[in-house]
């Protein structure tokens, strides 16, 4: 029998819906507008117009030039053009052969970085985390070679919410001139990004975390940063993205991300007592919990924790039966009954880790969907204890 309650939506880390405005800008690119901007012809050069009006703004969003941002088909091959393109690029030119990362970045960084090693010989150190999952500036200065390739360093973390500094760990490796990428996917929904502010070179974002289209994504490259093309072909995209460029999803890209800092980042203040509202009520009313990350330090709209003695994938079963959409970390992840490698390099025992779970926001997340959501969730854990 179909289950006629509403259902409620606490997973907006893994994706969000696409804003309507966004699709309505996005709309004439797929109908009459339907030109490749690589054509000299006027449906050319109004897809051309369209796609440099789109870069130009998201350059007005993340404080760069139009030419230091490429348009990709996701937050995840932004992250590989950066590592890949960057290390090979370091590689060619000044024979270096060491790439830093931590245990906490997303898979589109951590498993590039392993077929970097794997295939061309790269030697990849993880730097050390703390128990919320932040790396210490002074171990980055510790570890930092002069043949360091580069260094990839998340800087909202999807899984526990944790902010990195990521403006003093920039200022390290600008000092030492070793480029330094950030995976902002989850921080360009709700945090400004300025890329001076950040001292970063590369920065990867992903539209779908901000109510914008699956399937595009940007990089923004630091003019000067060394980087090799890790998709060849045709010259778009300054010859470092090669494909006919899509031009409605980078439309609407750009409009989200607009959106985003005009309504999202301005007002966050919200979500952030939805969220303190959650976790406080959460290790309040059920024992032998933990929250998972910084308390403070995380993003406006992400809550976590791990329960002892809970099996997270049976967790999310019953709270989806009861209409609840929440994650246990990465979506990728579901189905897998291993603890995830984020949580075991915060120092977590296998027995915690195991039962972890996510709740995420999102813009017109209602207080009521919250506490209808807390009423029902300590009876829920205590259910699945009983089972595990
Ligand atoms: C979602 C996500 C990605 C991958 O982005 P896609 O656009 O889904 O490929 C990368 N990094 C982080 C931190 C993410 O949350």
């Amino acid at each position: 029998m179909m289950n006629s309650k509403k259902k409620v939506y606490l997973d907006y880390a893994a994706t969000t819906p696409l804003d309507s405005g966004v699709m309505e800008a996005m709309s004439p690119y797929f109908s009459y507008l339907f030109g490749n901007p690589s054509s000299a012809h006027t449906f050319g050069q109004q897809a051309e117009a369209a796609l440099e009006k789109s870069r130009q703004t998201v350059a007005e969003c993340i404080r760069c030039h139009p030419e230091e941002v490429v348009f990709t088909s996701c937050g995840s091959e932004s992250d590989n053009l950066a590592l890949r393109g960057a290390a090979l690029a370091a590689k060619r030119n000044r024979n270096a052969n060491h790439i830093l990362i931590s245990p906490v970045e997303h898979h589109a960084v951590t498993n590039t970085a392993r077929q970097l090693n794997e295939l061309f010989g790269f030697e990849v150190e993880y730097l050390p985390v703390d128990g919320f999952g932040q790396v210490n500036p002074e171990d980055l200065s510790k570890q930092l070679r002069e043949d360091t390739a580069i260094v990839s360093l998340i800087y909202a973390n999807n899984e526990i919410g944790t902010l990195n500094h990521i403006t003093e760990l920039g200022a390290i490796c600008r000092e030492r001139n070793i480029p330094f990428h950030t995976d902002a996917v989850q921080a360009a929904a709700y945090l400004p990004i300025d890329v001076n502010v950040l001292g970063i070179d590369l920065l990867a974002i992903g539209a779908h975390k901000f109510y914008g289209p699956k399937g595009v994504g940007a990089l923004y490259i630091r003019k000067g940063t060394p980087i090799f093309p890790t998709q060849t072909g045709g010259n778009q995209e300054f010859g470092l993205r090669a494909g006919t460029s899509n031009i409605p999803y980078i439309v609407g890209l750009a409009e989200s991300l607009q959106l985003s800092n005009r309504e999202h980042i301005q007002k966050p203040d919200h979500l952030i007592a939805l969220r303190d509202r959650i976790i406080g009520s959460v290790l309040e009313e059920i024992p032998d919990t933990k929250l998972t990350g910084h308390p403070t330090e995380r993003l406006p709209n992400h809550a976590s924790f791990v329960f002892k003695g809970v099996d997270g994938n049976t967790l999310l079963r019953m709270l989806d039966v009861n209409g609840f959409a929440c994650s246990s970390g990465s979506a990728c992840k579901t189905g897998d009954p291993k603890p995830s490698d984020v949580l075991i390099s915060l120092g977590l025992d296998h027995d915690w880790a195991l039962g972890s779970l996510r709740v995420t926001l999102g813009k017109n997340t209602s207080i009521n969907e919250v506490n209808s959501f807390l009423s029902v969730l300590p009876e829920i854990i205590q259910q699945v204890r009983f089972l595990s």
